[in-house]
């Protein structure tokens, strides 16, 4: 589905990305780990052009893109085959629930309202969000909130979903039910790439498990490969914090 080489970015003298490669099969759920400020954020972002890498090789569903110099014709198709789920949700205040998951379908893609409102529902119906089509954003907590940002992800038809630290601007009590409903996408098949430090998440449900550090990849593996055998001192160190 996808598969990008030498992701390399700065801001200003600070090299954050030294070379990221990374190869997704479809249904793949890739956990990306690493300490604060390793840059797992910005590669994320690279991915879909909120930051414009400074080099780098995008094929995605066999289109060749140099992240270099992409053009806005080209950015438009990466963020149609690539949905992105944000931190801090980035919804619409001013819009509906309903209308925060329908509008990329009926601006961008030319949707008919009649059917967007239709997926729309249907998806957030799956998020657990049914009878919520008409709140605002401020009327529901930060969970429903993300997942609200989640069936706007998913409505878009995406080949894959690129989740970024979903869960980390919520209550204790809330991250549980982002993460269910990640993980029954997962489940269903959904290609995606999350950058989380949930442990537990990682372990369960990715099927492959990227340790950054310092701009790069250190290792990477399957769940137990990393978590009960890793190779790299920097990984043990790491997860001896955390764990
Ligand atoms: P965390 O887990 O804390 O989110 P991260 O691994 O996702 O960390 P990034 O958010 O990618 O790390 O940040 C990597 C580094 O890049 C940090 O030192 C950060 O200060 C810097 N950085 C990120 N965005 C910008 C920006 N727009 N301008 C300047 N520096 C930035």
């Amino acid at each position: 589905v996808l598969e990008v080489k030498n992701v390399k970015k700065r801001f200003g003298e600070n090299v954050i990305l030294k070379g990221i490669d990374l190869t997704v099969n479809k249904g793949d759920v890739i956990v990306i780990l690493g300490p604060s400020g390793s840059g797992k954020t910005t590669f994320l972002r690279c991915l879909n052009l909120l930051e414009k890498p400074d080099s780098g090789e995008l094929d995605l569903c066999g289109k060749n893109y140099n992240l270099q110099k992409v053009s806005n014709k080209e950015k438009l198709e990466i963020r149609r085959t690539s949905s992105f789920v944000f931190q801090n949700y980035n919804l619409f205040a001013n819009k509906t629930v309903l209308q925060n998951v329908t509008l990329g379908l009926t601006l961008a893609r030319k949707v008919k309202k009649a059917e967007a409102n239709e997926i729309g529902r249907s998806f957030l119906d799956k998020v657990g969000l049914a009878g919520k089509y008409d709140y605002y954003p401020a009327q529901l907590s930060g969970g429903m909130q993300q997942r609200v940002g989640i069936a706007r992800a998913m409505a878009a038809n995406p080949e894959v979903i690129l989740f970024d630290e979903p869960t980390s601007a919520l209550d204790p009590e809330l991250i549980g039910e982002v993460l269910m409903v990640m993980k029954q996408f997962a489940k269903d098949g959904v290609t995606m790439i999350v950058v989380t430090h949930e442990m537990g998440f990682a372990r369960e449900v990715a099927n492959q498990v990227i340790f950054m550090a310092d701009g790069v990849i250190v290792e990477k593996g399957t769940p137990e490969q990393i978590f009960d055998n890793p190779q790299e001192e920097r990984t043990k160190t790491f997860l001896k914090r955390i764990l």
